[in-house]
C-alpha cells in the first residue's frame, strides 16, 4: 500500500471534565489509523488553552506524565496527522493554536485546500507571516481576519468558507465556543455522538465516538457547521446550513482503505462496503481456487465477501504483526521491502500446495504487491490469483490524500495482464470503476484517483505545477500530510 493516510480530528465539549484531555487520548488511539506522524490535544480551560503536541503515535506522545500535566475543561480537541519529509516540521503539528484581535482559536484539520497557495499568496502581501507551511495555517488566517469584521466566530468561519476550496473537516474552540464543519464537498468524514454525562463527541470517524462510550448521533451534511457552547453543557449544538445542498462528493477511498471497518460513514458500514467489493470481485473475477485470504486489514473483509460469494474458504493466510510501523514510514526502497517481510508473516499450513485467491486494497507502485506474492510463494502457494478491491490507481489526490504522482502509479502505464507479470501473481483482477456505487452505497461520491474527474477542481494551472513543485519541496503541506 503506498497511499498515506489523511488524518483525524476528534473534540469533546460538555461539563467541566478533569480528564478531559485523556478522553480525547482514546479518541485519538481509535483514530491512530488516519495519522501516525505526529499528534496534539488542545485544552480549553476556561478560556486558557493548554496544549501539548510532539511528533510520534499517541501512544508514545501522551504518557501519564503528559496527561497529567493538561488540566480539566469543558472543551478540548484533538489530532493526529500524517504528513511528508518536507512537511512533517514541527511547526505543522496540529491542533494549532493562534491568539488573534478578539481572542483563541485552536483548529484541527483534515483535508487539503486546492486554493492554498492563492490565499497564502493574498495574505502574505497583505503582511501575514505564516509560521508553518501547512494550509491549516491559512484556514486560520482566513477565519481570524474574518473575525475582525464579524460579530461571532461563527459568523467568521461562515464567510471564512466562502474563500476555501478543496477538502476540509474541521474542529475548532474559541473561549467558549466547539465548531465542528465539513466541507460542501464533504470530501472528509466527520461525525458526532452524545454521551450519558450529556457531553458531546465530535470525530473523523464512529470508531472513535465508540471508544469513549459515545452513541452516534449522525454525521455532519456536507457544508454543515456545528457549534457547541460550552456556557450551555447538554444543549443541542446549532446547526448552520448556508453551505449545504450542493452536490457533495465523499472520498469513496474512505471506504475502500482508510477508515476502519467498524465505521460508519454517511450511513454506510465501512466493513459491509469492503465485503461486496470481494462479492463484485469473485462475480467479475472468478478463480479456481482452494482458499481464498485477505492482506490485513483492509482486505480482509473484501477477502470474506469474495469467499462467500464463491463458496471457496476463506482462510487466515497472512498474519499481521501489529507492532511493526506501515511499510510507508520507510524512507528507503530497500527497507521498505524489509518492513513487509517483518510485517506480513504466511501461514505455512494454510498456503502450503494451495491455490490461493489474495485480495488487497489497492497497488500503487507495485513493490508490496511483489513482495507479500513472493511470501506467499516462499510458503509453498502453488497459484496466486490477485483481486484487489479498488479500481486502479490512476492519478494523484488532491484532496487530502497522499497518493504517489502519476509516473510512479504503476496502472498508469500498465494494463492488469502486465502488472500480474511484473508482480509475478497467476491472474489479477481490479474492482471495476462502474462497481463504486454498488460497493459503496453511495449514488455520489469522489473517486478521482481512479477516473481523473475531480469534483472540486484542481490548483488552477500554472499554479498546479508549482503547487505540486512545492509540495514536493516541503515548502506547503496540506493536513492530509500532501
Ligand atoms: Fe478520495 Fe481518491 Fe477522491 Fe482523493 S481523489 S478524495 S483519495 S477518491
Amino acid at each position: 500500500m503506498g497511499a498515506h493516510e489523511e488524518c483525524g480530528v476528534f473534540g469533546v465539549v460538555g461539563n467541566v471534565n478533569p480528564a478531559i484531555a485523556r478522553e480525547v487520548c482514546y479518541g485519538l488511539y481509535a483514530l491512530q489509523h488516519r495519522g501516525q506522524e505526529s499528534c496534539g490535544i488542545v485544552v480549553n480551560d476556561d478560556g486558557v488553552f493548554i496544549s501539548h503536541k510532539d511528533r510520534g503515535l499517541v501512544g508514545e506522545v501522551f504518557s501519564e506524565n503528559e496527561l497529567h500535566a493538561l488540566p480539566g475543561g469543558r472543551m478540548a480537541i484533538g489530532h493526529v496527522r500524517y504528513g511528508t519529509t518536507g512537511g512533517s516540521s514541527r511547526s505543522n503539528i496540529q491542533p494549532m493554536v493562534v491568539a488573534h484581535q478578539k481572542g483563541n482559536l485552536a483548529l484541527a484539520h483534515n483535508g487539503n485546500l486546492t486554493n492554498s497557495l492563492e490565499l497564502r499568496d493574498r495574505l502574505e502581501l497583505s503582511g501575514a507571516i505564516f509560521h508553518s507551511t501547512s494550509d491549516t495555517e491559512t484556514i486560520c488566517y482566513m477565519i481570524t481576519r474574518e473575525r475582525l469584521r464579524s460579530a461571532s466566530i461563527e459568523e467568521a468561519v461562515l464567510r471564512a468558507m466562502r474563500s476555501l476550496r478543496g477538502a476540509y473537516s474541521l474542529v475548532m474552540m474559541s473561549a467558549t465556543k466547539l465548531l465542528a464543519l465539513r466541507d460542501p464537498m464533504g470530501f472528509r468524514p466527520l461525525c458526532y455522538g452524545k454521551r450519558e454525562d450529556g457531553s458531546f463527541v465530535i470525530a473523523s470517524e464512529s470508531c472513535a465516538l465508540d471508544a469513549v462510550g459515545a452513541s452516534f448521533e449522525r454525521d455532519l451534511e456536507p457544508g454543515e457547521m456545528l457549534v457547541f457552547s460550552a456556557d450551555a453543557p447538554g444543549a443541542e449544538p446549532l446547526s448552520y446550513r448556508e453551505h449545504c445542498g450542493g452536490a457533495s462528493s465523499p472520498c469513496i477511498f474512505e471506504y475502500i482503505y482508510f477508515a476502519r471497518p467498524d465505521s460508519v460513514i454517511d450511513g454506510i458500514s465501512v466493513h459491509e462496503a469492503r465485503v461486496r467489493a470481494g462479492r463484485i470481485l469473485a462475480r467479475e473475477f472468478p478463480a479456481e481456487a482452494d482458499v481464498v485470504a485477505g492482506v490485513p486489514d483492509s482486505g480482509l473483509s473484501a477477502a470474506i465477501g469474495y469467499a462467500a460469494e464463491s463458496g471457496i474458504p476463506y482462510e487466515i493466510g497472512l498474519v499481521k504483526n501489529k507492532y511493526v510501523g506501515r511499510s510507508f514510514i520507510a524512507p528507503s526502497q530497500g527497507e521498505r521491502s524489509d518492513t513487509v517481510r517483518i510485517k506480513l508473516s504466511p501461514v505455512h499450513s494454510v498456503l502450503a500446495g494451495k491455490r490461493v485467491v489474495l485480495i488487497d486494497d489497492s497497488i500503487v507502485r507495485g513493490t508490496t504487491s511483489r513482495r507479500i506474492i513472493s511470501l506467499l510463494r516462499e510458503a509453498g502457494a502453488r497459484e496466486i490469483h490477485l483481486r484487489i478491491s479498488s479500481p486502479p490507481f490512476r492519478h494523484p489526490c488532491y484532496y487530502g490524500v497522499d497518493i504517489d504522482s502519476e509516473e510512479h502509479l504503476i496502472a498508469s502505464r500498465h494494463t492488469a495482464a502486465e502488472i500480474a507479470d511484473m508482480i509475478g501473481a497467476d491472474s489479477l483482477g481490479f474492482l471495476p470503476l462502474e462497481s463504486l456505487e454498488e460497493m459503496s452505497g453511495c449514488r455520489a461520491f469522489c473517486s478521482a484517483c481512479f477516473d481523473g474527474r475531480y469534483p472540486g477542481g484542481v490548483p488552477a494551472d500554472p499554479r498546479k505545477d508549482r503547487f505540486e513543485r512545492r509540495l514536493s519541496e516541503g515548502k506547503l503541506s496540506g493536513a492530509g500530510g500532501r
